[in-house]
């Protein structure tokens, strides 16, 4: 984490007026004073603090520095990478980024001296309108590209249990962040961050990576028979990511059996009908298994489902969890079965946590059952000290 800090000794400068944007900065402690350069010497504009954004103007509008920025006491800096907050604007809504251009243009006037005297300008102006959440977000989201850049996300894999021939078939691989202070991150919180700019491209194509190395392992460890690992894959992965081509490079690098890999997709992306049609063929073509993730938890499209050639359906959790006790939630389920098996696939029952879940589960006739009763997602060394 601390390769990207910057140590900054007090006078020492972090840009000057004129130099080039590069990156934005996180002030972790110190203070930066902001600085215009006049012809009878440097001319105070303010001071920012701990927990303040500095250099973040230039990187917007991708203009040199206005202002220049020095160390008042021994300070550290954690650089915001450019790209973060240039995508978020391209992305962002029209109006809001014509304002947030005007807005950057009459105060660089104000500075340049064409508005009226620099000095005028309040210090506060250089982070004003910037949200204290959305720079907690930046914060994180910056955090999350240095754990990824210092490969210390961790991939679990959680086992998926084959009712029929009572043993462990396969796992999903659960991506987890160990976060410096806040300890593990859930990815329910952490990937729909990373989705928010194309950082879930680089997160998806590390724990493909990570998935294909594992299974090299268990090969060379001549597993028998050997299981699969699911992968999820997220809406905007999907749209920017030849997801298959992606899989087979991974599998090509570690010499493994592609089949071994499976793509698991959210019930949300099947509304491109046509796109999730193609990328199941084409996975079939190459012995790669596709799984429909979260069934139950959107509108559950069955007028597109018989299109869709999945392999597997995952049941949402949230069935499971109602079903002893709703009786018209087992009917559900048992419906959810039979269909499945029509459409010649096999139901993944999830959040399965009791014996009695498991037991209604095998008695309907469902296949294969994940959730803490089976494990938890497990650490890859304990993965492999239960596969010697
Ligand atoms: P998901 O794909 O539905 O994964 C199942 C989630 O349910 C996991 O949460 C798992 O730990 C949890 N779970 C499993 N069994 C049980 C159980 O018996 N009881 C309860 N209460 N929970 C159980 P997790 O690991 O926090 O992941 C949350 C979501 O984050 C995943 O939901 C998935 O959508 C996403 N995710 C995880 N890893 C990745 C990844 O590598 N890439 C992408 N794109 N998304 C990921
Ligand atoms: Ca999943
Ligand atoms: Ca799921």
């Amino acid at each position: 984490m601390s390769t990207n800090r910057l140590d900054l000794a007090p006078g020492e400068y972090v840009f000057r007026e004129g130099d080039p944007p590069t990156s934005a900065f996180l002030i972790e402690s110190g203070s930066i004073a902001i600085l215009s350069e006049q012809a009878s010497g440097p001319v105070r504009l303010g001071v920012l603090g701990a927990g303040d954004l500095l250099g973040e103007m230039a990187i917007i509008d991708a203009a040199p520095r206005t202002a220049s920025a020095r160390a008042e006491t021994a300070a550290v800096l954690v650089p915001v990478d450019g790209r973060q907050l240039s995508e978020r604007i391209e992305n962002s809504d029209l109006i809001v980024r014509a304002l947030l251009r005007s807005q950057l243009a009459r105060y660089r006037n104000v500075l340049s001296g064409r508005g009226g005297p620099a000095v005028v300008v309040p210090a506060v102006s250089v982070t004003s309108g910037f949200e204290a959440n959305a720079k907690a977000k930046i914060e994180l989201e910056t955090q999350l590209r240095q754990a990824l850049t210092a490969r210390s996300l961790e991939v679990r894999y959680q086992p998926i249990f084959d009712i029929v021939e009572a043993r462990i078939a396969g796992y999903e691989a659960l991506v987890r962040w160990c976060h410096p202070t806040r300890g593990q991150v859930s990815p329910a919180e952490f990937i729909a961050l990373a989705e928010e700019t194309s950082l879930i491209v680089p997160i998806g194509q590390y724990v493909l990576e990570r998935v294909a190395e594992t299974l090299a392992e268990l090969d060379r460890r001549s597993v028998a028979p050997m299981p699969f690992i699911a992968v999820n894959v997220s809406g905007r992965q999907f749209n920017e990511v030849d997801m298959l081509a992606a899989v087979m490079a991974a599998a090509q690098n570690q010499a493994i059996d592609p089949g071994l890999i499976k793509i698991e997709v959210t019930e949300s992306l099947t509304v491109d009908v046509d796109a999730i049609a193609l990328l199941i063929e084409r996975a079939h073509q190459h012995g790669i298994k596709v799984a429909l993730d979260d069934f139950g938890t959107g509108f559950s499209n069955l007028g597109h489902l018989h299109k869709l050639g999945f392999d597997n359906v995952k049941l949402d959790q949230g069935f499971v969890r109602q079903m002893l006790a709703a009786p018209r939630c087992l009917a559900i389920v048992q419906a959810i079965v039979t269909m499945v098996h029509a459409l010649a696939a096999d139901l993944i029952a999830e959040g399965v946590e009791s014996e009695q879940e498991l037991a209604a589960l095998a008695a309907m006739g469902c296949r294969y059952a994940q959730g803490y009763l089976i494990g938890k997602p497990w650490t890859l060394d304990e993965l492999l000290a239960k596969n010697p």
